[in-house]
């Protein structure tokens, strides 16, 4: 059998596939794959494809498979053709195998060689080569002796087929060009060579291995470092261009630009740039640049994303409150907020106002004098701007002969209950006449 040294892709159109298996949810990691195939595909003008890996009927459930599903449509990636589903490709299978035992190159084993005596498939190693090597974008050739892979199985003792086997059945019939997975796969890549050679293939596909996706301790990033689940990130309230402009800056890296419209990360992408070294997660850095992405929306789209994508109904949970009020206070925290989530309670909270109000430290003796005058004057008012509104602040301040904070840390604290907020003054204009006075009103209560 001759071995393959060419490394395909040159010629053909691109032609990429992420594979997952539906025996749990999407993890962010298969994600990243998703995005680097999927970037490379746009990038080459190829065609990238969903097969869903679900060859493993006791382990694959539809619940996953629908999950899978739902995080690529959230991201809004989508497979260029129908996305291909394993299990329904049995017979194509059986067919391959059956090619393998014709010739020679599968057999049943010896029931007496099994440990559980039951035969089963394996392929036979030609053992007349002394190593399989191939070509990894990323890392150079790799090479491995031949002594190090036994005969291998490919299919159970009922003749469902293993993983190995049918991800180079399909990947070579569906002419996949570039193999781009996760390291994890590094060691099953020699086996699936020689099944590409067995198979008769002309070419191997490219194969790119991506670095794993660390923790802070430096081991492959698990739940105790941050979720994992790509679903799990839509319900804690990230935007999925954040998501997906983080993860494009797990291992790849341009310069030391870190924001990327989606044009640009098409253009600029190339696997050849991917680094071999793991990257590792930084939630922080993810929460930062979800909130630089929550500040390029409207307040109106971030609403309109909270009510489809999360199901939140800010404007009907809070309902004394106008659409216009609701979307002013949205553009007032928008620019304070790391993820949808803080937006949400940030308005949902100030609705429902301080939960107990208690005098702070930091208040100035006479604070409840300042809050007489205040309620007064604004009561005067013709008309609440915060213009206006900043005007008669300053003015009881300086009339009293005390800084601005004086007078604004208590306003600020009766309104939302907290000694931090937005612009007080923006905050006093949204709120509107009644409210303000209610809320100072009642702090006004426990002061002397
Ligand atoms: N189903 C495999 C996985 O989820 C696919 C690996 C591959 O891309 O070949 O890890």
């Amino acid at each position: 059998m001759d071995q393959i040294k060419a490394q395909a892709g040159d010629s053909r159109d691109v032609r990429v596939r992420i594979a997952p298996s539906p025996t749990g949810r999407l993890h962010i990691g298969n994600l990243r794959a998703a995005l680097f195939n999927w970037l490379f595909a746009r990038h080459n003008g190829g065609t990238f494809v969903v097969r869903i890996e679900d060859t493993d009927r006791e382990r694959s459930k539809q619940e996953y498979v629908d999950s899978i599903l739902d995080a690529f449509s959230w991201v809004g990636m989508a497979s260029d053709e129908p996305i291909v589903f394993q299990s329904q490709r049995t017979e194509i299978y059986n067919e391959q195998i059956q090619k393998l035992l014709d010739s020679g190159d599968a057999y049943w084993s010896d029931p007496l060689t099994e440990e559980n005596g039951i035969s089963v498939v394996r392929f036979h190693v030609p053992r007349d080569q002394a190593g399989v090597t191939f070509v990894d974008a990323i890392r150079g050739p790799i090479t491995v002796s031949i002594d190090q892979i036994d005969d291998f199985v490919i299919a159970r003792s009922d003749g469902s087929p293993l993983y190995n086997f049918v991800v180079v059945v399909d990947d070579l019939l569906m002419g996949m060009t570039h193999v781009i997975r996760g390291e994890d796969h590094i060691s099953n890549t020699p086996k699936q060579v020689l099944l590409y050679q067995a198979l008769g293939a002309k070419a191997l596909p490219q194969f790119a291995h991506l670095p794993l996706i660390l923790g802070d301790s430096g081991a492959p990033l698990s739940k105790r470092d941050a979720a994992t689940a790509v679903l799990d990130y839509k319900e804690q309230g990230y935007l999925p261009q954040a998501l997906c402009n983080y993860l494009v800056r797990l291992g790849w890296s341009h310069g030391d630009q870190e924001i990327f419209t989606q044009r640009e990360m098409i253009n600029l992408f190339d696997i050849t740039d991917v680094q071999k070294a793991g990257a590792v997660f930084d939630l922080v850095k993810l929460r930062w640049m979800n909130g630089i992405y929550i500040r390029q929306e409207t307040a109106e789209s971030l609403l309109a994303y909270l009510n489809d994508i999360l199901h939140v109904d800010v404007y009907a949970a809070c309902p004394s409150w106008s659409h216009r009020q609701v979307r002013q206070l949205a553009t007032l925290y928008q620019d304070r907020v790391l993820t949808l989530r803080e937006l949400e309670a940030a308005i949902v909270q100030l609705y429902q106002g301080p939960a107990k109000i208690v005098v702070q430290e930091g208040f100035v003796e006479g604070s409840g004098k300042l809050l007489d005058v205040f309620l007064f004057e604004f009561n005067l008012l013709d008309e609440i701007t915060k213009d206006l509104i900043e005007a008669l602040i300053r003015k009881i301040c300086a009339d009293a002969d005390v800084g601005l904070a004086a007078l604004a840390k208590p306003l600020r604290y009766a309104l939302t209950g907290s000694l931090e907020s937005p612009s007080i003054f923006s905050l006093l204009e949204i709120l509107g006449r009644d409210l303000v006075v209610e809320r100072v009103a009642a702090l006004r209560g426990v002061l002397s």
